[in-house]
């Protein structure tokens, strides 16, 4: 099947390379397959008026999480609420999750116990069941896999492909606080490291912080959008961030985006955090990552019911000129915005 006969670096293909790559050898045999690898979930047709979706999300100690700062159960909440958010990026509704855990033996059952309060806290706010999962130990370290399953009603998915020209694109929540609270919990971790006896600083800091350690999916705007009648044209979840998440729904929906700097979405304690850490704010927010908010694009007959809803931001609009992504900046000079989100293998 694969031909390739010397060594190829994973890290010249990066993440979305490589899933390509192997995507490309695969095709889907059952007819229920509507929509395999390539959206924030699967899509399986079991006849009826809805769809199922279908998706899976990993979080590996030392690469999406650090023990030393994040308290196992606000940890197994967020397993399930990242994963939960690739079905209502999907205009979804999660029923039922399976867990499949590692465990090195540093982990007591107690810890165990700790990580599964917290993935308890979850499935009831999210009113899913643990139906299932599997469980092994690891060499080294903590391992965590959240597979998924919902439901969407047939007229309601929402894909990555879909946005329409001259349609609206439109942000929930606010965008670059889970990036700066991940920076303030590693520069308190560098002063713990080098000075034992200072207590960490990170009073006053509880936005940011429960934005890295504890998001929410949001499932909520799933609720809203069917009680104002809105089902988008296109939809993904911000996992990588805003920029990168952008690029995707371009390169599905094959439409380029204008982008307003001074619309984007962004909390006082996440601008103040920036400047402190000498980083323009908007590039927290375009590149940040883990905000798990949703990202859509609308026809512009929502314009007024929108503009002034407080969980939605119209940020920018699609445009013809596929594959241009800009920023445009207060003055109306306009930016080429780059996807420098979060990319496993990256060169
Ligand atoms: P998300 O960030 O929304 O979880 P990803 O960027 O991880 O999405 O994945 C993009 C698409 O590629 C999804 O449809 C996912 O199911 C698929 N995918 C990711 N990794 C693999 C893999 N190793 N094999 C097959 N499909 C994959
Ligand atoms: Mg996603």
């Amino acid at each position: 099947m694969f031909e390739n006969k010397e060594r190829t670096e994973i890290s010249q293909l990066g993440e979305f390379g490589l899933i390509n790559h192997l995507a490309g050898f695969f095709e889907n045999k059952q007819p229920s397959t509507i929509m395999g690898i390539g959206d924030d979930a699967a899509v399986i047709d079991n006849g009826g008026n809805e769809y199922g979706l279908l998706t899976v999300d990993a979080m590996f100690e030392g690469v999406h999480f650090d023990l030393t700062f994040h308290p196992l159960k606000h940890l197994g909440f967020k397993a399930v609420a990242t994963a939960v958010s690739d079905v209502c990026a999907m205009n979804g509704t999660p029923t039922q999750i399976l867990i499949s855990l590692g465990l090195s033996n540093r982990f007591s059952l107690e810890a165990v116990e700790e990580l599964y309060d917290g993935i308890r806290v979850a499935c009831d706010k999210y009113q899913v069941d643990l139906v299932g999962g599997d469980t092994t130990s690891s060499p080294r370290g903590l391992s965590l896999t959240v597979t998924v399953y919902g439901t969407v009603a047939k007229e309601k998915l929402s894909k990555r492909s879909g946005a329409k020209e001259h349609d609206l694109l439109v942000v929930t929540g606010d965008l670059g606080a889970a990036y700066m609270g991940l920076q303030m919990l590693e520069r308190e971790k560098k002063v713990f490291m080098d000075h034992p006896n200072v207590q960490p600083d990170l009073e006053g800091h509880e936005y940011i912080l429960g934005r890295q350690l504890r998001p929410d999916a949001r499932l909520d705007i799933v609720q809203t959008l069917a009680s104002l009648n809105i089902v988008p044209t296109s939809m993904i979840d911000i996992s990588d961030g805003l920029a990168s998440e952008i690029h995707h729904l371009g390169m599905h929906s094959a439409c380029g985006f204008d982008v307003y700097d001074e619309k984007l979405p962004i909390d006082t304690q996440v601008m103040d955090r920036a400047m402190q850490f000498d980083l323009n704010p908007s590039v927290v927010a375009l590149n940040g990552g883990e905000d798990y908010e949703l990202l859509f694009t609308v026809g512009q007959e929502h314009y007024e019911t929108l503009k002034s809803h407080p969980d939605f931001t119209i940020i920018g609009h699609t445009t013809a000129n596929k594959g241009a992504y800009r920023l445009i900046g207060k003055s109306g000079a306009a930016f080429e915005m780059k996807a420098q989100g979060w990319q496993h293998f990256k060169g």
